[in-house]
Formats: C-alpha cells, sequence, structure tokens
C-alpha cells in the first residue's frame, strides 16, 4: 500500500485491522502519531512513512484512553437519541443512507419509504434496502436481526467444529450492552450488531463465548484457551471497546 507524502487522504488501516472505528489521516507535516477525540469519533493523525506495527503498537499503548473517549461518545450518542425521542416519536432521529456491515467492508443503501408502506424490502443483489421512514428503527433492527441470524448461525457452527466446542442453543438478539453471554446450560448468546463489525472481531466474540464453555470465568486458563484460537485477542478485545455503533442501533 503506498500513501503519498503531500495527500492529507483518509485511508483506512490496512491489512483487516480490527481498528476500522478510528478515522485515520495522513499528514504530511506531522511529526508524531496523534489521536484527537471529537464529538463525532475518534481521529488518528499519522505522520509520513509510519510503519504499520508502530501504529498498532501505538494504538494498543492508548487502550485506556481510547475505552475512556469510547464510553463518551456512546453516552453522548445515547443522550442524543433520548432526548430527540422525548420530543418527537423517533422521527427526527436521521434516517441512515447507508449501513456498513463488516466493519465497512460491505455497504447496503437505504432508501425511504412514505408514508402508508409498512413493510420493508431487501434486494441482496444490489444491496438495496427499502425501509419504510416512519419508526424506521423498528424495521432495520429487525432486519439486522435477520440477517445476523443467517449469517452468525453457520459462523459459530464452524468454529465449534474446528475447535472442539458444543454448545445447546444458540440466540441472536439485538442487545446494546453486551456482544455475547455463554450460559452455564450451554447457550450462547450473540448480539445482531456484531453484524456490523469486522469479521475478525465477530469471530473474537464466538471464540470468546465458546471458551466459556470451558472455563465459565475470565480465569488465566480462560484466555489461554482463548489465545489457542484467536492470538492476537487482546488486539481484538481493545478494537471491540473503541466500536461505535449508529444511532438507531440504540433504540
Ligand atoms: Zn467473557
Amino acid at each position: 500500500m503506498t500513501i503519498r507524502n503531500n495527500s492529507v487522504a483518509a485511508f483506512k488501516l490496512p491489512d483487516r485491522s480490527p481498528f476500522t472505528q478510528i478515522e485515520c489521516k495522513l499528514h504530511a507535516s506531522a511529526k508524531r502519531l496523534k489521536l484527537l477525540a471529537g464529538s463525532s469519533g475518534i481521529r488518528l493523525i499519522i505522520p509520513p512513512r509510519c510503519p504499520k506495527h508502530v501504529i498498532q503498537t501505538f494504538l494498543l499503548s492508548q487502550e485506556a484512553w481510547l475505552n475512556e473517549q469510547v464510553q463518551r461518545l456512546n453516552a453522548l450518542r445515547r443522550q442524543d437519541s433520548h432526548s430527540q425521542d422525548s420530543h418527537s416519536q423517533n422521527s427526527t432521529m436521521r434516517f441512515p443512507e447507508v449501513i456498513e456491515l463488516y466493519g465497512g467492508m460491505e455497504q447496503i443503501t437505504c432508501v425511504g419509504l412514505g408514508p402508508g408502506t409498512n413493510r420493508l424490502t431487501w434486494d441482496a443483489d444490489k444491496r438495496l434496502l427499502h425501509v419504510p421512514t416512519d419508526n424506521f428503527q423498528h424495521y432495520l433492527q429487525r432486519w439486522l436481526i435477520h440477517q445476523a441470524k443467517q449469517v452468525l448461525t453457520p459462523r459459530l457452527q464452524r468454529l465449534a467444529h474446528d475447535g472442539g466446542f458444543e454448545y445447546q442453543v444458540l440466540t441472536i438478539r439485538l442487545t446494546r450492552s453486551r456482544w455475547g453471554s455463554c450460559s452455564t446450560q450451554g447457550n450462547i448468546m450473540l448480539s445482531a450488531a456484531l453484524l456490523l463489525l469486522a469479521p475478525e472481531l465477530q469471530d473474537y466474540v464466538m471464540w470468546h463465548e465458546l471458551c466459556h464453555l470451558r472455563h465459565p470465568n475470565h480465569s488465566a486458563h480462560f484466555w489461554n484457551e482463548v489465545s489457542r484460537y484467536c492470538p492476537d485477542w487482546q488486539q481484538r478485545r481493545t478494537a471491540l471497546k473503541t466500536v461505535i455503533l449508529p444511532t438507531w442501533v440504540y433504540q
């Protein structure tokens, strides 16, 4: 990958970096890596010719700060959506023109349908979603859960098979506070919002929950087990904490 020194272009961290939620800007005059947090998100300023591994190490070293910022941003968004909700029946919430799945690797175009329509239509070939604008988040959430079931169910089966794990029932719900859980009965729950995340983050959550089948705690044994399947789990775990979900997922 080549980045021209004189361009101040946004670029994504290369090669399946899990840090997809941070906006990266290359600054020709920047002397060192710098993180900035605003009301719209987190931005990483990158000086010219900065090697990838230096960026990754830098982000990992900033984990505590990143966590703080993401919590602050999430709280801000929740506040936003609540205050909008109390003013009018969520009609002021912005209709999403695009939904980004797999950490932005796939984009779905949303087209609003006027009053009187109460059905969402999904054109999988064109990646086009026609959504009633009235109460659109309800339709989008239902669609997301449906899609997540189709993607996450076979994926979890695959990983369980590869690692020799046996779970009982998989439930997929739209949860805001957690990405997944595993009960002592061997039932796994995954959040449908995982579909919005990069595949390696989806896999990390699934391995995490599968490993709870063997260790129902977060002991050193548990993390050892996780690292057998996911050697870079620490990096993925950090990245997961920096994820900011679109507002329509919250309501
Ligand atoms: Zn856990």
